[in-house]
């Protein structure tokens, strides 16, 4: 999707608006304990069209000094969007700080709409005229916390949104490395295309932030790595900061039929690790865990099993994710990692028809009661896949409130018993039978 940036210094109302037009679009489809939302990025529509929106304001630079964290951010606006828009405020006019922000996107090719903010009335729209002054084109009146004029501004945003390039090749599958700086994602990417056939792309200038390299298996399998890491700017002040790297991985996410959050053998599992593995499951893409260094580790025949433990304990809601253990220095295992992407993605596809659904769903339930509540008990009538990637299921029930976190668990893994959902998560929703 293409990718809108909200700039524009403090108090002029950005998240205001960022919230405004991600709405209810931010959803968190499965709760993931210890992950708070960052909210940075949102996936967003405006009459079918869908996008993705990132509020720069919220990306924390560090310690700098108020006008750098306000470049910087323009910067990373210029990186990363397709279309920015720069958020003034009527009400104190342009300032400085207003005027540093438009001389930096002066710098950039990509469409800048300049939206001045809190023009909670239409007599203040004759003041918008001095606005031009900053140079970027028409100034648009809106007000975040009114809701005027954000169809007008959203019109204006769709309309630079790139042509769509031809649909990229189904066959092959989308993967990405993601996870905390030095744990070894560069390697890896360059591991594995040093393995395989990279297959030389004649489509110029179809990714423009990413390098997406696609390549072939020995035996024909078509795979794309994409590796939003590999051309950003090394040394920025930005680049090493937390919640960059966490729009980054987002970003990747986005992009991926299958995540693999990369752990450092060497280092062990840190709290940063746990925040961009909850990413990619609250996105619904498949997951496998991959333990890079693992020639670094000293190691006994226990070694692999207590390690493994330790995932399971920090990553109890990815249980569901298959482990690998690898080195991208010494290659080790890396040949099996492309049949284990492949087997996931084949899982967050599969589709399995409501007759044997529903014949697994009701010996589950002849086998472990439904629960009950203030005498009442829960009634399960039938089950149906209604979506893939991931599997989507919605069960019908006579009151979808007696339907317990444990008993949908249970639910859950028996559905991962008899079919092979391995690496990808599963929902299941209860609805009120009509
Ligand atoms: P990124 O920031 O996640 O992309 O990490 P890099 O790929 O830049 O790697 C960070 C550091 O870890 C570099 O010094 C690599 O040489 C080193 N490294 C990466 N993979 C391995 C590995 O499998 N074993 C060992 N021993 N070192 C590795």
């Amino acid at each position: 999707d293409p990718v809108v940036a909200i700039v524009g210094r403090p108090n002029v109302g950005k998240s205001t608006i960022f919230n405004r037009i991600a709405g209810e679009r931010i959803s968190i489809v499965e709760d993931t304990p210890g992950v708070t939302r960052d909210r940075i990025y949102a996936h967003s529509e405006w009459l079918g069209q869908r996008f993705s929106l990132i509020d720069t304001g919220g990306i924390d630079i560090g310690d700098e000094p108020f006008v750098t964290q306000i470049q910087e951010q323009a910067e990373i606006a210029i990186d990363e969007a397709d279309v920015i828009i720069l958020i003034v405020s009527i009400k104190e006019g342009i300032t400085d700080a207003d005027e540093k922000v438009a001389r930096i996107l002066y710098q950039t090719d990509k469409p800048v709409i300049v939206a001045v903010n809190k023009v909670d009335n239409p007599e203040m729209r004759a003041e918008i005229y001095d606005f031009y002054s900053l140079g970027l084109g028409d100034p648009l009146p809106i007000s975040g916390s009114h809701g005027i004029g954000l169809g007008d501004l959203l019109e204006k945003v769709c309309h630079y949104f790139p042509q769509k390039t031809v649909e990229s090749d189904s066959e092959t599958i989308n993967f990405s490395f993601i996870g905390r700086p030095n744990v070894g994602k560069s390697s890896l990417v360059n591991a594995i295309l040093g393995e395989n056939r990279v297959i030389v792309s004649n489509i110029e200038g179809t990714t423009r932030d990413a390098i997406d390299t696609p390549f072939e298996t020995d035996n024909g399998e078509q795979f794309t790595v994409i590796d939003t890491a590999g051309i950003r700017k090394r040394g920025k002040v930005y680049e090493n900061t937390e919640k960059y790297s966490v729009l980054r991985a987002l970003r990747a996410i986005d992009r991926s039929d299958v995540v693999l959050v990369v752990l450092d053998a060497a280092t062990g599992i840190r709290e940063q690790d746990k925040k961009v593995a909850g990413y990619a499951h609250e996105a619904g893409r498949g997951i496998i865990i991959v333990v890079n260094k693992w020639d670094a580790v000293k190691k006994d025949s226990y070694t692999m099993t207590e390690f493994e433990k330790m995932i399971r304990q920090e990553f109890q809601y990815l249980d569901y994710a298959p482990i690998i253990f690898v080195s991208a220095t010494t290659k080790q295992r890396l040949n099996q990692l492309s049949k284990l992407i492949k087997r996931v993605s084949e899982n967050q596809q599969r589709r399995i028809k409501s007759a044997v659904l529903n014949d697994v769903l009701m010996d589950a339930i002849a086998r472990n009661p439904t629960p009950t509540e203030n005498g009442k008990r829960l009634k399960v009538y039938y089950g149906t896949q209604v979506a893939i990637k991931p599997p989507t299921f919605v069960i019908f029930v006579n009151d979808p409130e007696l339907v317990h976190f444990s008993y949908e668990r249970y639910l859950r893994n028996q559905f991962r018993e008899s079919f092979d959902f391995q690496g990808t998560p599963l929902h299941l929703i209860a609805r009120k039978r009509k």
